[in-house]
């Protein structure tokens, strides 16, 4: 998963800095590398591996001139990318292009390997929005030069969705000075248009969730729709332009845990979305008898909202017991599963004062390996609980993210091919309850019932689009070999 904003500021203007402060935003959704890219008549690029704050010096902003720019964070996926895999991307050939993405080809292998060398064109990369440029600068090359940018774009974007497979977002810069965006046929990835008033005119941005325009001065226009491109001059009105709709299928790990709580998705709340999911969990929990616990403790960070809702349901108090250092590194990509126990342990301190002999309810929103329910349970029993059980928000992650979520290979799921009680006992719960499938797609839902259906393929193993099966089995391949 990664996180993109784009900026089409009054001619005249330079927007980096603010494309910079619209990173910091979207920091979460990567912190493996970050780029801006910018354009005053020739494009400008700085990108790098690392944090943002920490590759933008000020002499790098100095140089990224210009009223258009489009920023990139990059999640990681296989290993760590090169600086050269960092983002934005861009040529000079057959027209100035730029581009940014969020997401994953599956036929980005195939592409890169087979079908591109045979027009001759090698890519230098091993990142997919390089593939997305060549397939969108090959179809604009062959549209018509005279048309008007509207017509061009919607060939462009179409020839991409001819070529690639997967689910991606995309932001872009033409050296023409428009700024565009759009969405995959499926729309499984985020991707939300701003504008803001000024009185020379309307500055227009795109970014992957609506956090990004909030810090920029932003008000939300509307999210783009599945297979939709969105295409802008400086201080001009947009054109949308459908290019190829299928069924809309949001990505719903988005709303369990990866965006940021005061995002909206899709004009779906995060925020008010994972306290629907404590709700459902607290009406599933009553609903079957459970006994209720003396205290609901949180996993921070993004368990909290859920579980203030979830005490609430079940008229329990709500404490803090863990207290999260920031300062530790993200445990879930660390090498081997000894380092990640104990980096979790370093992560999570708890306040035994909230445990000592009380029967407490612990509330995650997802268990992937484990190894972090495992923990924290052991963790809160040393603390003196008497009783641990565990709720989590989402129902059991049993199958890959083939669109660009690290999650693990099939084999590292601890609820892949085992019952719930099989999971209860490899984390040492006294009780395990997941939230049902069907509740958490109706209660991200009700935040908006326009959207029919989400990708729940990590819940499920079934996904929207072709051929995501055969990619996983590449990409484990691919792991095993990095390993
Ligand atoms: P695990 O310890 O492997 O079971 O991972 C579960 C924990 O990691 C939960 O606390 C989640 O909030 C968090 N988590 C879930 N998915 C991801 C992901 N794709 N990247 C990083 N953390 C995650």
């Amino acid at each position: 998963m990664c996180g993109f904003i784009a900026i089409a500021g009054l001619p005249g203007r330079t927007v980096a800095p603010e494309v910079y402060e619209g990173l910091i935003a979207l920091q979460h959704r990567g912190q493996d590398a970050a780029g801006i890219l910018s354009f005053d008549g020739k494009f400008h690029l700085r990108k790098q591996n690392g944090m943002v704050r920490d590759i933008f010096r000020e002499r790098d902003m100095l140089a990224l001139q210009g009223n258009l720019a489009i920023g990139h964070v990059r999640y990681p996926t296989v290993g760590m990318g090169s600086d050269e895999d960092a983002q934005p991307f861009y040529i000079n050939y057959p027209f100035g292009v730029g581009m940014a993405h969020n997401g994953n080809l599956t036929n980005f292998l195939d592409l890169k390997g087979r079908l591109f060398p045979q027009e001759n064109i090698c890519l230098t990369s091993s990142c997919d929005v390089e593939a997305i440029l060549y397939a969108f600068a090959q179809a604009m090359h062959s549209a018509d030069p005279m048309a008007p940018m509207e017509e061009r774009i919607e060939v462009a974007v179409s020839g991409v969705f001819r070529r690639t497979k997967g689910a991606y977002s995309v932001a872009g810069l033409l050296a023409e000075g428009w700024l565009f965006a759009f969405r995959d046929p499926t729309g499984i990835k985020p991707c939300i248009v701003g504008r803001r008033d000024t009185p020379n005119g309307p500055e227009w941005c795109a970014a992957s969730e609506s956090v990004a325009l909030d810090v920029t001065g932003f008000q939300r226009v509307r999210d783009l729709r599945a297979g939709e491109a969105f295409l802008v001059r400086p201080g001009g009105e947009p054109y949308f332009v459908p290019v190829r709709a299928e069924d809309h299928r949001p990505c719903i790990f988005e709303l369990v845990y990866f965006a940021r709580p005061d995002s909206f998705l899709d004009e779906i709340s995060v925020y008010k979305t994972r306290r629907r999911f404590g709700k459902e969990l607290g009406r599933q929990w009553l609903e079957r008898g459970l006994p209720l616990p003396e205290v609901v403790i949180p996993v921070p960070d993004s368990a909290r909202d859920a579980a203030m809702r979830l005490a609430k349901e079940l008229r329990v108090s709500y404490r803090e017991g863990f207290i999260k250092n920031r300062y530790v590194g993200r445990t879930f990509i660390m090498p081997n599963q000894g380092e990640r126990r104990s980096a979790i342990r370093r992560k999570l301190n708890p306040i035994p004062l909230e445990f000592e002999d009380k029967d407490v309810l612990l509330v995650d929103d997802s268990i992937v390996r484990g190894n972090t329910s495992r923990k924290i349970i052991e963790v809160a029993r040393q603390a003196g609980a008497r009783r641990v059980s565990m709720a989590v928000t989402s129902p059991p992650l049993i199958a890959p993210c083939p669109y660009g979520i690290d999650m693990a290979t099939k084999d590292d799921f601890v609820a892949r091919g085992r019952e719930i009680e099989e999971v209860r006992r490899e984390i040492g719960a006294d009780h395990l309850e997941y939230l049902e499938l069907e509740r958490m797609v109706e209660a991200a839902r009700a935040g908006n019932p326009a959207i029919t259906g989400f990708c729940t393929g990590c819940f499920t193993g079934r996904y929207p689009t072709a051929d995501a099966a055969e990619h996983l089995e590449a990409l484990a391949a691919e792991r095993a070999a990095a390993r």
